[in-house]
């Protein structure tokens, strides 16, 4: 009997490759050999791009040598193989080397496409695959201003998103006449477009580019086959990506008529010793673009050499991603192809919201979907999709906005074949199966069954699943962040403090796992910022923070921004007023008084924002944060200065304590007023924080709140005199910013608060944790550690160049369109505009 390992070579070391090799190595008896083309064993591509936002090639790399080692597996890079002899079963390398092989796995990928324009080989002129390629657009952007991605689907997207974070004013070429085209449709795209519009980024569609030249002003010229053209300095090509099928078509394997190496059930090709798996493998005339199916492939190929019977069957090709800051999602038929089928729309252009349901001719089925602007969703409707699971009455109910009615799929509902990871295909069987054995925690769940180690999307719904299966069996329910730390909020920023942990790398690094997700990454940025008070835009904090705070204003509905300087109290000199006005007539902005008692001028574009700050800065104003998590203002009568019932200065103190707390970062956002006397002028009793004055002084209403669901601030203290007041605030704002989940306003607070009012009063008033002169010390930090982030950001060049566009280029933004209406502008509806807006969807190739 052959006692002799067999020998299994694998070609390509990329995620699919080390994924077969990590499920090969589960079995004994295998003999496996790696050989990788590039200078590095496996790392993730999928979350490349962090590697411009300070991950380092050893944060993405997911193997190591070290644990190829360990687990017996010969590896070589740098070893790309030039040559297969089926007859001998041996492969041959670059350098010569030869390697025999039982099983010969080709994991290839592929390339990307680089369409035939005379000039592409010019200099500066890139891809974006690998982490080399990253390495050249880096040093590209140095020298230039100026980016084009050539190519508007997803990954050109994410490419452009790099160009953006890199400083250059970037543009967007692509030849179909929307964004996105393979997964969203044409209302979806035109959405995106003008999203991606509003934060800076120019779209040019229907463009085909016939050459690259000498520019003038830039590097290249882009000459488009319509007679315009584009300057730029740097151009990414992101065109579509075609299989690295050559081994196959020189060494006679059967390749499809567009390229990919021709595979069966069994993810074998034309000859039954060599298996095809992930980019480069053609299954049923399809190349799948997603790590999951190449996931599923590696699972079924290892199988399959084992002597098993797995069997490959298709994918589900979905996707939910964030975009430049933006939500995006698309199930199955997202155009609704599917012959007799019905769609459901609900947009919400205010909001930037668009969803779409597809559902099957008789409406019993979920098809398809797009969602733009809010995927908060896609989770429920994917396993709808996925399981068939019959659709309520009313399906529109699952995409409108919230209310009593509306439908909710509850986890006890998926049947336990319900896929909950597609990249790692995990069920919900398997999750309760891993219960069964003994996990207790969503991190024990992760690591028995590997859900949501691919990309990460289904990582909310593998909590809600965990959760749901342990509270049945009584198990205590963890509070961990998310995936990737297994600690709560208030958990987090007691580490923050107590380690004097100053940045988000060494806090993932020593108490999480992973790159970090939309959840944990803005959680930490406002605990960091809570805690040291850094000036957010620094390298090592701004791409943890969401599109307001990195423009340092509110995108409105038409992509412009908002600006609001601070006026403490709502006070504010006839000087400040005038340059307000100047200002707001110069650059053509809406002008308005807010509720909170400011002005805020409507319409800038991000490109605008830094002149305006300037001229507002220099007149002695400063920034409002209309944007961020933090105070927004203190609204204040005039009190006892000019009111005749006035008891108490009412205006003096509301600027005393917006000034004071003005630099605050909080979970959310707060909101004070001043009222002079108890006739409350200034409703404080609708605030985070209220004052109303009495005979002998001050009383304070706290966590009342306005907005969604109103609350009465609840009596908290009387008669205070003006120095306990602020003692008492600081105190209760702090205790709250420590210890409040994220995103979650003072009266939610209080009210989930075990102990509610009378444990805050016990606190605040009597010690009785002991903390407070801490909690006054830290917050009197964030008061001496104030900075206007606006001031900070006009005096530094680098941080200007987030706000450039467009220099080189006089076409017109056709989503950016004002009409005048009571003297003023407001944004165009789509009826009255002239560009851009009806379109017609064109099928893409995945680009
Ligand atoms: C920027 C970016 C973002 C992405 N985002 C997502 C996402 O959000 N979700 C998602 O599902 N997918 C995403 N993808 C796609 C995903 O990364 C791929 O599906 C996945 O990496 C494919 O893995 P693979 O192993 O088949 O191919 P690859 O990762 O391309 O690996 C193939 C390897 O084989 C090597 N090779 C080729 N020829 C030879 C040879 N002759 N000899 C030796 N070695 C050879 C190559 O150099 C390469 O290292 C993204 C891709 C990119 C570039
Ligand atoms: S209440 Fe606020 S959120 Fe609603 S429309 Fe007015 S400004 Fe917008
Ligand atoms: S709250 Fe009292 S003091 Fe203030 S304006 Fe109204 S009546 Fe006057």
């Amino acid at each position: 009997m052959n006692t002799q390992p067999r020998k299994i070579v694998v070609v390509g070391n990329g995620m699919v490759g080390h994924h077969f090799v990590d499920e090969m190595a589960k079995h004994e008896g295998y003999e496996i050999t790696v050989l990788s083309a590039e200078d590095r064993l496996a790392y993730d591509r999928v979350h490349l791009s962090e590697y411009f936002s300070g991950k380092t090639a050893e944060d993405l790399a997911m193997t190591s040598p070290a644990y190829y080692n360990e687990i017996g597996v010969r590896f070589f890079t740098n070893a790309k193989v030039i040559n297969i002899d089926k007859a001998a079963k041996t492969v041959t390398t670059e350098a010569g080397e030869t390697y025999a092989y039982d099983k010969l796995v080709m994991a290839t990928g592929s390339y990307p496409f680089v369409p035939p324009i005379p000039g592409k080989e010019r200099e500066h002129c890139l891809v974006y695959r690998t982490i080399q390629d990253l390495d050249d657009i880096q040093a590209s952007a140095k020298a230039g201003k100026v980016g084009v991605v050539v190519g508007g689907g997803l990954l050109g997207l994410e490419a452009a998103n790099a160009l953006k974070e890199l400083g250059l004013q970037t543009h967007v070429v692509e030849f179909a006449p929307q964004l996105m085209g393979v997964q969203l449709d044409q209302d979806g795209g035109a959405l995106l477009r003008s999203m991606i519009e509003g934060i800076g980024v120019q779209v040019h569609t229907q463009k085909a580019t016939s050459e690259i030249v000498d520019g003038e002003e830039c590097v290249h010229r882009m000459n488009f086959a319509d007679g315009t053209h584009l300057e730029t300095d740097v151009i990414l090509f992101s065109a579509g990506i075609r299989p690295y099928d050559n081994l196959a078509r020189e060494f006679d394997l059967a390749v499809g008529e567009r390229g990919g190496i021709v595979v069966d059930n069994n993810c074998k090709t034309s000859d039954d010793s060599i298996y095809a798996i992930g980019e480069c493998a053609l299954w049923n005339n399809f190349i799948f673009g997603l790590v999951a199916p190449g996931y599923t492939m590696a699972k079924v190929t290892a199988d399959n050499i084992i002597g098993g019977v797995q069997q490959f069957t298709g994918a589900d090709m979905s996707t939910k991603l964030k975009l430049m800051g933006m939500d995006v999602g698309s199930i199955g038929d997202a155009h609704a192809r599917t012959e007799g089928c019905k769609s459901y729309v609900y947009s919400n252009q205010p909001d930037q919201i668009y969803k779409k349901i597809v559902v099957s001719p008789d409406g019993k089925e979920l098809i398809g979907a797009v969602l733009v602007g809010d995927t908060s969703e896609y989770d429920s409707l994917l396993q709808y999709a996925l399981n068939g699971i019959e659709l309520p009455e009313n399906p529109d109910g699952l995409i409108l906005p919230s209310s009593g009615e509306k439908p909710t799929l509850g986890v006890d509902a998926l049947p336990d074949t319900a896929t909950i990871c597609s990249c790692l295909n995990v069920t919900k069987g398997d999750i309760i199966a891993a219960i069964d054995c003994g996990a207790v925690d969503v991190g024990q769940v992760k690591s028995s069954t590997q859900a949501a180690t691919g990309c990460g999307g289904c990582a909310a719904l593998l909590k809600k699943v965990t959760d749901h299966e342990l509270e049945k069996r009584g198990v205590e329910i963890s509070t961990d962040l998310c995936e990737h730390f297994a600690y709560s909020r208030v958990e987090l920023f007691h580490i923050v403090q107590a380690e004097q942990i100053k940045n988000f790398g060494v806090l993932v690094e020593k108490h999480g796992s992973g790159l970090g997700c939309e959840i944990c990454k803005p959680a930490a940025a406002s605990i960091l910022a809570s805690v040291w008070n850094d000036y957010i835009l620094k390298p090592d904090h701004v791409s943890l923070q969401d599109t307001n705070d990195i423009f340092l204003g509110n995108m409105q509905k038409d992509g412009t921004y908002s600006v609001v300087p601070r006026m403490p109290g709502g006070e504010v000199t006839p000087d400040k007023l005038i340059v307000i006005g100047e200002v707001a007539k110069e650059y053509n902005l809406y002008t308005k008084v807010t509720g909170g008692q400011r002005i805020d001028l409507f319409g800038a574009r991000v490109d605008q924002l830094p002149a305006i700050w300037k001229r507002l800065i220099d007149a002695g104003m400063e920034t409002g944060h209309a944007y961020g998590k933090s105070l927004r203002t203190v609204k204040s009568c005039v009190g006892s200065t000019w009111c005749r019932y006035g008891q108490q200065d009412s205006m003096a103190m509301a600027i005393r304590l917006e000034d004071r707390y003005k630099g605050l970062r909080s979970p959310h956002k707060i909101k004070f007023a001043v009222s002079g006397c108890t006739r409350e002028c200034a409703e404080a009793q609708s605030k985070d924080i209220g004052i109303i004055a009495t005979e002998n002084g001050w009383n304070l209403y706290v966590s009342g709140n306005g907005g969604m669901k109103p609350r009465h601030g609840d009596l908290f203290a009387t008669d205070l005199d003006d120095e306990t007041l602020i003692k008492y605030i600081d105190r209760y704002l702090m205790f709250y910013v420590r210890t409040a989940d994220r995103l979650t306003r003072t009266s939610v607070w209080l009210e989930n608060l075990e102990g509610g009012l009378p444990y805050m009063e016990k606190i605040v008033k009597d010690d009785h944790l002991g903390i407070n002169d801490e909690l006054e010390r830290q917050m009197q930090n964030v008061v001496d550690t104030y900075q206007c982030e606006w001031k900070t950001t006009i005096e530094s060049e680098e941080q200007l160049k987030r706000f450039r566009q467009f220099v080189n280029s006089d076409a017109i933004d056709g989503n950016i369109e004002f009409v005048t209406e009571r003297e003023q502008i407001r944004p165009a509806k789509d009826e009255e505009k002239k560009y851009g807006v009806k379109i017609q969807a064109v099928d893409l190739t995945l680009a």
